[in-house]
């Protein structure tokens, strides 16, 4: 038998208890937003047929060109664990009819695969929140989803993200700018990396969104897609500007931000950090109205952004909510054991939100002791034999100087309700 380690899979990360509350406090607040927006949770397959992906994200984007984790399963058949959750999610609504005269608004959270080189905030599997909303084509609903996402960040006290907002017209004006582009990075063929070039002709687009610094100048000068939008595009795109300048949400039009996904179409839009280099962006969506009738459902407008938890993670660590216990409860011998395990459960009952750490294990008053400051409690309740032969209990401070008292153990719910959950 071997007895080498054996260790995660590279760009996997194990999600320790010191890191869980932040990410509990991230997800509880993007949560109560999306609901108090009236979106309902959907939960979908982490596999799906490589096909679905190929379909939906497109044969020449990053994600299926080399992204993917697809295997061939035992049956034969093709799957990949899902790379994002915008295309289950088209798939389960036209499988299940949930797109049949209906509006929806879904949201969704959970882990996404892609094999890309790991690096801070850049993983290999990796979580997101996102939301889509279905059967609406006018403006209001991409100006409410972005309001909705404005407002994650004040929850959540980020307040120096930058929105950025583009539209890429219809799938016609941009065959029409396409080639336009090819034209002119063609003309300048010497200056392109390898990737670009590769890209040319299958996806002339991605180079606008190309993160090599050589590369910037020449993409600068590139003729811009919003001069070749169509009329109901820019209207579309003239009407989102104006909502959101009523709600007063800055904005910054990004004429190259294309997003690198091929279902894409009119509003894009991605909120981004300066603090986290090449992985800045935290959120991204857009429209995608040809979506659904591609994959075989009834045509659909269809809008939708997903945001990446471990880049929040990384921009909120320092700011780590806590859940250390409120209190943890000493006992001296089998009485006392027997007496706090009750004492507990009541304790539990009356007040739901008390974080309470029962001893375990028995052992030294000091050594429980010990145990009791390090677990972050504000007290330690007491059961000694003097307290158990009195059904009274001892209550000790350990983060400030107050003098310990005793209370009898029928009193005790009142005075924790007294002195710590009055709101409760
Ligand atoms: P990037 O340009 O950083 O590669 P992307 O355009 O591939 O991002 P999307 O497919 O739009 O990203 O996914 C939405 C969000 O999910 C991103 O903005 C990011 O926050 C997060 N995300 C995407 N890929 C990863 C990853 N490999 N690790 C961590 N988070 C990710
Ligand atoms: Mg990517």
């Amino acid at each position: 038998m071997s007895s080498q380690k054996i260790q995660a899979i590279r760009g996997m990360n194990d999600i320790l208890p010191t890191q869980t509350p932040i990410w509990q406090h991230i997800e509880t607040t993007i949560r109560q937003v999306l609901h108090s927006y009236a979106y309902q949770e959907i939960r979908l397959p982490l596999l799906e047929a490589t096909e679905l992906f190929n379909r939906t994200i497109g044969e020449v984007t990053d994600i299926v060109e080399k992204e993917m984790f697809s295997f061939t399963d035992r049956n034969g058949d093709r799957l990949s664990l899902r790379p994002e959750g915008t295309a289950g999610c088209v798939r389960a609504g036209i499988e299940q009819g949930l797109f049949y005269n209906q509006i929806q608004r879904l949201w969704y959270m959970g882990p996404m695969f892609r094999h890309e080189r790991p690096q801070k905030g850049r993983y290999r599997q990796f979580h997101q929140i996102g939301a889509e909303a279905y059967g609406l084509a006018g403006p209001d609903i991409d100006a409410e989803i972005i309001l909705m996402t404005a407002r994650f960040w004040r929850q959540l006290g980020l307040n120096d993200l930058e929105l950025q907002i583009n539209s890429l017209g219809t799938a016609a004006a941009r065959a029409a700018y396409r080639e336009h582009l090819v034209n002119y990075f063609s003309d300048h063929h010497k200056q392109l990396d390898a990737d670009s070039q590769r890209r040319l002709h299958t996806n002339p687009l991605r180079i606008l969104d190309s993160k090599n610094p050589d590369m910037q100048t020449l993409i600068e000068g590139a003729p811009q897609l919003l001069e070749h939008l169509d009329e109901p595009s820019q209207t579309h795109f003239a009407m989102l500007k104006q909502l959101l300048d009523q709600a007063g949400v800055n904005y910054r039009v990004n004429p190259r931000l294309v997003r690198g996904l091929d279902y894409y179409n009119r509003t894009v839009f991605e909120w981004v950090t300066q603090k986290l280099g090449a992985q800045g962006t935290v959120c991204a969506g857009g429209r995608y109205d040809t979506l659904v009738e591609q994959i075989g459902g009834r045509a659909t407008p269809a809008i939708g952004f997903a945001m990446g938890i471990e880049r929040l993670v990384l921009l909120l660590d320092a700011e780590m909510p806590n859940n250390a216990p409120h209190i943890y409860l000493i006992t001296v011998g089998d009485e006392g054991m027997q007496q706090g395990f009750r004492l507990a459960e009541t304790l539990r009952d009356a007040i739901p939100k008390l974080r309470l750490l029962t001893h375990c294990g028995g052992g030294r008053f000091k050594s429980q002791f010990k145990r009791a400051d390090k677990s972050g409690a504000k007290i330690a309740l007491v059961l000694g034999e003097d307290e158990v032969a009195k059904q009274q209990v001892t209550v000790k401070y350990l983060r400030e100087k107050q003098p310990q008292l005793s209370l009898a153990q029928s009193d005790l719910v009142h005075y924790l309700k007294e002195n710590f959950f009055s709101d409760s």
